[in-house]
């Protein structure tokens, strides 16, 4: 294991300049510490950046093949480890075995895929353009990548930005989010193992405002990606791009469900509930809105209510069906919102409540709340939540559900449940969201597919994942050649 109260600069893992560490505590049970980290400062952040810089002309003249040899040899060394992994992420997130172990498993894809995708890393031939001229693009990095990630898929998320970024040749300084730090750390120790030359990979835990305030905002900085709030994405974005840089920010979602009349009601209860309360609600993607027709709106109901008490609330490491919150504010937040809705006038049917009893009375568990009669005017309506609130809302046709679904300051991800085509297509058609799936959870995401959202989801600049992230990290050089 890493020794994790080192940050990684430039090859060597050492203490933060000024030696200070911080604490990760088990979510489901804060008697224990999980780990020390390194807390990096600005002067630390600026070195891991000046790092990346000095680096970068080498890794961008190594032949793409050999960089795709190091992410290839990272997959495996991440697949070596998967078990260690799965368990590490569960035990600083929270979320439960099973759904920490396929995020471990994509995050070796991914950086699989993009092994691959670096023998690709090439432009365009034209044809000639007059005489004996030819034309071609070819695609060069743009530099040293800024990355700040959040914590709720604290391994995939920095994985689908770093394996594009160092295919394409690109150097990183990464910041990982302060809640769950073990995973990335983990991930950069593996591209080590795998032979990334020093200062290809820096990596500095730390807060936002001073060590992720740096990584997106200094000089020799050329990319900036951000995955996290809409409220620290908009600021990262606006101070990234007051310069040069170019910068993505993915945020938030208010991902809403349509329930049509011809839905099959109990595919549609184990579409809505699995994304709604599926890693504790804690997903950008997560299902916190169902729009449901009033022919099957009794039964739908009546079906959520019965699905979100069946599960089972434990500790991640006995993988039961849901896991807690990750922190103290996460929860808080969600109780907060629980409240807010009640006082709002919607319905609690169900949840909503701290378990803090017992096995439970360590750690951040929270029953999953299923919330009816709510209107579009209600804050649990528009406001992301992040938690396992879901809010429903009665409807008296598939029109007027498809303009409650887009009565949203978010697009990121959204669903229909129905068995008719026209519907199918009409919603495809007619949502404003990123992604749009038919008879899917709205969670779940192909790594091999673009992936962002709209509104205030994204700075809708580039999409992520696939083709998308390297479209990301390169800029085309336009070649005129007179032979
Ligand atoms: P967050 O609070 O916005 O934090 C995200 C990252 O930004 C963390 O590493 C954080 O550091 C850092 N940060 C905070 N202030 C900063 C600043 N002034 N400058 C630069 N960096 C700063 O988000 P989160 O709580 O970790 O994650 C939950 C949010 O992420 C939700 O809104 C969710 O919807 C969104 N999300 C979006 C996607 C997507 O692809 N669209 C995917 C997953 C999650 P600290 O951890 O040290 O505070
Ligand atoms: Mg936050």
């Amino acid at each position: 294991m890493t020794d994790t109260t080192r940050l990684y600069i430039d090859g060597e893992w050492a203490p933060a300049g000024d030696g200070e560490t911080f604490a990760v505590e088990n979510p489901a049970d804060t008697t224990e510490t999980v780990n020390e980290y390194a807390r990096g400062g600005t002067e630390d952040a600026k070195r891991a950046v000046e790092a990346a810089a000095a680096a970068q002309a080498d890794w961008a003249d190594t032949p793409a093949p050999d960089r795709g040899t190091v992410l290839r040899e990272t997959g495996k060394i991440l697949e070596d480890r998967k078990e260690e992994l799965t368990e590490l992420l569960t035990h600083e997130e929270g979320k439960t075995l099973s759904e920490a172990a396929p995020e471990v498993q994509r995050t070796i894809d991914i950086f699989y895929y993009y092994a691959e995708k670096a023998f690709d890393d090439d432009g365009t031939r034209k044809g000639a353009s007059g005489g004996r001229t030819s034309v071609y693009t070819k695609l060069e990095p743009l530099g040293v990548a800024g990355l700040v990630t959040p914590w709720n898929y604290p391994i995939a998320i920095p994985a689908w930005k770093i394996a594009p970024a160092l295919a394409t040749g690109n150097t990183i300084a990464l910041k990982p989010a302060s809640n769950a730090p073990g995973v990335a750390a983990e991930t950069v120790r593996a591209l080590e193992d795998a032979g990334l030359p020093d200062g290809v990979i820096n990596f500095v835990p730390g807060s936002g405002s001073e060590v992720g305030e740096v990584l997106t905002s200094h000089d020799a900085v050329d990319a900036v990606s951000f995955t996290g709030s809409a409220e620290v994405g908009h600021h990262v974005y606006q101070q990234a791009t007051e310069g040069t840089k170019r910068a993505q920010a993915e945020m938030g979602g208010k991902n809403p469900a349509i329930i049509t009349d011809s839905a099959d009601v109990d595919e549609a209860v184990d579409t809505v509930g699995a994304g709604a309360f599926g890693v504790t609600g804690q997903a950008c993607t997560a299902n916190s809105r169902a729009i449901v027709h009033t022919d099957v709106y009794d039964e739908f109901l009546d079906g959520i209510v019965e699905y979100a008490e069946s599960i089972e609330i434990g500790p991640g490491l006995e993988d039961p069906d849901m896991g807690p919150h990750v922190s103290q504010g996460e929860l808080d937040s969600t109780l907060e919102y629980v409240d807010v809705g009640v006082e709002e006038g919607a319905t609690l049917e169900t949840g909503g409540e701290r378990l803090d009893d017992g096995a439970y009375a360590d750690g951040y568990f929270v029953t999953p709340a299923v919330f009816s009669d709510v209107s579009r005017d209600m804050r649990i309506f528009q406001e992301e939540i992040f938690g396992p609130v879901l809010a429903v809302t009665e409807v008296e046709s598939f029109d007027e559900a498809v303009d409650v679904a887009n009565d949203s300051q978010f697009g990121l991800s959204a669903s229909v449940v129905t068995d008719d085509l026209a519907e199918a297509h009409e919603f495809v058609d007619r949502s404003e969201s990123g992604v749009v799936k038919v008879n899917e959870k709205t969670t779940g995401l192909g790594l091999h597919v673009p992936f962002g959202g709209v509104k205030n989801s994204s700075t809708n600049t580039h999409r992520e994942q696939g083709d998308a992230g390297l479209d990301f990290f390169t800029q085309t050089k336009t070649v005129y050649l007179n032979h």
